[in-house]
């Protein structure tokens, strides 16, 4: 009896990619993680939104954007080249599809680092791919003493910011998984388990018919 299985492609080329949509107030701690699940899995890949604003000193275009002007964002918008936009302080920004597409075609995960609004875009246009996952901080006490340490806001900064995360936190209902940073390994390890186990979900690998279809048909 002949011992050869069908083979089951793992990964590239065998699944579709998902999205993966961090939010969460500033000062959870999201770029972090998010950037570190990048550098541990070469395929997952981070989005790169365009936007209208001024380049500041130290950005790179390409890698925290794509600086574009305003002709060219509007052009785009007409001809559906952003998953989401949004204007942000008189500045347009957005998701734009290409690269993103590209990605998922060839079995990349990629990460969006965009707040609700962009995450109910997302999932509105792309359902089946999206996977949205909030980061709550342990405590608003914590949150505020991090943003504190970013500079020398004012005060008035400092409470303007907390209301926007609190509006934010409003909204972590509308996630999937909703992760804890209570302390950075553990909230990386649930990060990766999610991953782990989205890429198993049987709406993303689409080779299983045949798969089955051959098991189906080896005992004639
Ligand atoms: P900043 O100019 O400080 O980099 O970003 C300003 C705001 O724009 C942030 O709240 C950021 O989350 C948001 N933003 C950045 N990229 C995108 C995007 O692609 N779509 C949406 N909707 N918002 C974005």
């Amino acid at each position: 009896m002949s011992n050869k299985r069908p083979s089951a492609p793992r990964f590239r080329g065998g699944r579709r990619g998902m999205m993966l949509v961090l939010s969460s107030p500033s000062g959870a701690g999201k770029t972090t993680l998010s950037k570190r699940l990048i550098n541990l899995h070469p395929d997952v890949v981070l989005s790169v939104s365009a936007t209208t604003r001024a380049a500041r000193p130290g950005e790179i275009d390409g890698e925290d954007y794509f600086f574009i002007s305003k002709d060219e964002f509007e052009t785009r918008i007409a001809g559906d080249g952003y998953y989401e936009h949004a204007k942000v302080f008189d500045h347009y920004y957005g998701t734009p599809v290409g690269p993103v597409e590209d990605a998922l075609s060839d079995g990349r995960d990629v990460v969006f680092d965009i707040d609700w609004q962009g995450a109910q875009q997302l999932a509105k246009r792309a359902p089946r791919d999206v996977v949205r996952i909030f980061i709550l901080p342990p405590s608003m006490k914590l949150l505020e003493d991090r943003l504190r340490k970013r500079g020398q806001d004012s005060e008035d900064v400092i409470n303007s910011r907390m209301a926007r995360a609190e509006a934010e936190i409003s909204h972590w209902e509308e996630y999937d998984y909703v992760i804890v940073n209570e302390d950075f390994s553990g909230a990386l390890e649930e990060l990766e388990e999610i991953l782990r186990a989205e890429r198993l979900r049987r709406t993303r690998r689409p080779w299983l018919r045949r798969f089955v279809k051959d098991l189906m048909s080896e005992r004639g």
